[in-house]
């Protein structure tokens, strides 16, 4: 969705309140207090009541809008600045943008949205063969960055990041020339260069009937255990352009990416940073982005994996 639809579809606080909750109306709702799903909309209240213990409660409960006081406009103007923008939207700019006094108030909602993001992600394994490579990010802070200066250059931390992507290698018929057809990607910020972490992304991110390529790197003697077969290349000049060419090639979009919007970056929330660079690029070919966070949105975390 673009500005002018947006304008257009919700020009003010009264039609996203209505669309948010006839979207969490569609979605069903389950009474806290024992499970039914027979409610009343009380219109006077803002809220919906259980039909058979009459517990009330508001459509946000539960949702990435919970304990927020932000009108329903102003978060559904913040998902359409994150995901109408290509690489992405500062939290300085997005601020701006909302003519929102308090900075901090901002920077927490966005990470709210690419956490939900990110357990988008999550729900789904990778299929096919796998190309697995990690690729060091620097922290940016404006403290980090004078300690730098301070001490040279090496004080700065570097944060692990590892990088899964479905590939398919292509074979043209007619010309005999190899090309790779690439579905889905995970970047996962691994808490260390050791092997637990990746053995853990790998339990976690695949299913055990997949072929995974990778460099011949330390911490890779395990993986093997969680996958039908794990091939390994030397690490040369042609393994980055050949067999881990598209790992390569997103770490380096990502590092990009980060360094042209964000001014601050810690290391803290580098998950969070890689969850929607890794939610749009997954869904690079789809126009509805900003449907599809709405519609997350209005899950209750505790029932998104249904
Ligand atoms: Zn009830």
């Amino acid at each position: 969705m673009n500005t002018l639809v947006f304008a257009q579809l919700f020009p003010d606080e009264a039609t996203c309140r209505e669309h948010y909750k006839n979207m969490r109306i569609k979605r069903g709702l389950t009474c806290k207090k024992w499970g039914g799903t027979g409610h009343f909309w009380l219109a006077c209240k803002g809220q919906v009541e259980c039909k058979g213990c009459h517990f009330r409660t508001t459509l946000r409960r539960g949702t990435v809008m919970e304990h927020s006081h932000l009108s329903f406009r102003v978060w559904y103007l913040a998902i359409l600045f994150m995901t109408a923008t290509k690489t992405g939207i500062s939290a300085c700019e997005m601020q701006r943008q909302l003519g929102y006094k308090r900075y901090k108030t901002v920077w927490s909602r966005m990470h709210r949205i690419r956490t939900l993001m990110g357990r988008r992600d999550d729900l789904y394994s990778l299929t096919g063969m796998i190309e697995f490579d990690e690729g060091f990010f620097k922290e940016a802070t404006p403290e980090k960055e004078h300690q730098r200066l301070k001490r040279g250059k090496d004080s700065q931390r570097l944060e692990n990041v590892g990088v899964m992507v479905e590939s398919t290698p292509l074979v043209d018929i007619n010309t005999g020339n190899e090309s790779k057809h690439c579905r889905y990607f995970k970047l996962k910020a691994l808490d260390t260069q050791k092997s637990e972490s990746i053995n853990t992304l790998f339990q976690n991110s695949v299913t055990s009937d997949r072929v995974v390529f990778t460099d011949q790197g330390n911490n890779y003697q395990d993986i093997h255990k969680f996958v039908d077969m794990h091939i390994t290349e030397k690490s040369s000049k042609n393994s980055t352009k050949t067999t881990l060419k598209l790992a390569h090639i997103e770490i380096g979009n990502a590092k990009r990416t980060f360094l042209g919007v964000y001014h601050k970056m810690s290391s803290d929330y580098l998950q969070n940073y890689l969850n929607e660079f890794t939610y749009k690029l997954n869904r690079r070919n789809f126009a509805d982005l900003f449907e599809r966070v709405i519609k997350a949105a209005v899950f209750p975390y505790w029932e998104e994996s249904a």
